[in-house]
């Protein structure tokens, strides 16, 4: 076996409190097509109506063009539509137990992690499930959207519809990102960066931080990412085996 499965096998099994970093790429083997690289949905970033992926999901165009947004949101929901846990969440959630605290803070909106049984999961771009009103409290969790009208209006008070998701050019939930702030500043024993491009900075902060700590830090991704050069271990592999071969080395 490759040293640096023993080596990342044996941080993993005296870990008592491990950090996961993930975005699309993890649930890329759920066949959820990710945003970017060799999986990814939009060819070029650009959507069939001309627009890149990052400009249709803006706040701004919810607010000019609600019924644009909501096309790609269908569209995005039928993605997930009855997608399960791969081996990768599966690998993540198996390593929870009485002696060590697996964090899980992801960029993905597909809920996977917590289906597949991971505890403590910080949502940093929010839930697509999640129907909130624009104007009221009011708010539905939805496993699919075929009940939805083209642009939705809320029951209560008739005002727009939209997914609890955090839109480009909108701000990170303020409670979801304290949640995870506090659980960094007990510090991890070891942090893990998993099918990401690492392009935001919340996500590359807590990698630069714990680098600089002398934590050890391993990114797992076929494609180099800005975070590339700075990790202790990098496997340039999908996600679902090489997590399973880490859980299996560290279980022994
Ligand atoms: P991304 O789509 O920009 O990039 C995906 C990354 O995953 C790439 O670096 C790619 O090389 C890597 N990758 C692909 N297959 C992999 C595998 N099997 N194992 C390991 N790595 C793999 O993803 P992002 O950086 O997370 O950011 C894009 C945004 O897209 C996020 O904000 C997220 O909200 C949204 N998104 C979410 C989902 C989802 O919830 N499943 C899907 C698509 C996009
Ligand atoms: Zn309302």
């Amino acid at each position: 076996m490759n040293s640096d499965f023993v080596k990342v096998g044996g941080l993993l099994k005296n870990a008592k409190r491990v950090l996961f970093i993930t975005g699309a790429g993890v649930s890329a083997e759920s066949q959820i097509p990710t945003f970017r690289g060799a999986t990814a949905a939009f060819a070029d970033g650009m959507t069939e109506d001309g627009v890149p992926f990052e400009e249709v999901l803006s706040a701004e165009t919810f607010i000019k063009n609600p019924k644009l947004v909501w096309k790609y949101l269908f569209i995005l929901e039928l993605s997930i539509r009855g997608k399960v846990p791969n081996a990768a969440h599966l690998a993540m959630a198996a390593l929870q137990t009485s002696q060590r605290s697996v964090y899980v803070a992801t960029q993905n909106i597909d809920e996977l992690h917590q289906r597949a049984g991971s505890q403590y999961v910080f949502e940093l771009h929010g839930n697509l499930r999640r129907i909130i009103c624009m104007e009221c409290n009011y708010w539905v969790h939805l496993e699919t959207f075929e009940s939805l009208t083209k642009v939705p209006c809320c029951p209560k008070c008739e005002a727009i519809l939209r997914p609890d998701i955090v839109l480009y050019g909108e701000n990170l939930p303020l409670n979801v990102l304290g949640a995870f702030k506090n659980e960094q500043k007990k510090g991890f024993d070891v942090v893990f960066s998993v099918g990401t491009t690492s392009l935001f900075s919340y996500v590359i902060e807590p990698v630069m931080t714990a680098a600089q700590s002398g934590i050890p830090v391993v990114e797992i991704n076929p494609e180099p990412t800005p975070i590339s050069d700075v990790v202790d271990f990098r496997f340039a592999e999908l996600a679902g085996e090489t997590l399973c071969s880490l859980v299996r080395t560290a279980a022994n």
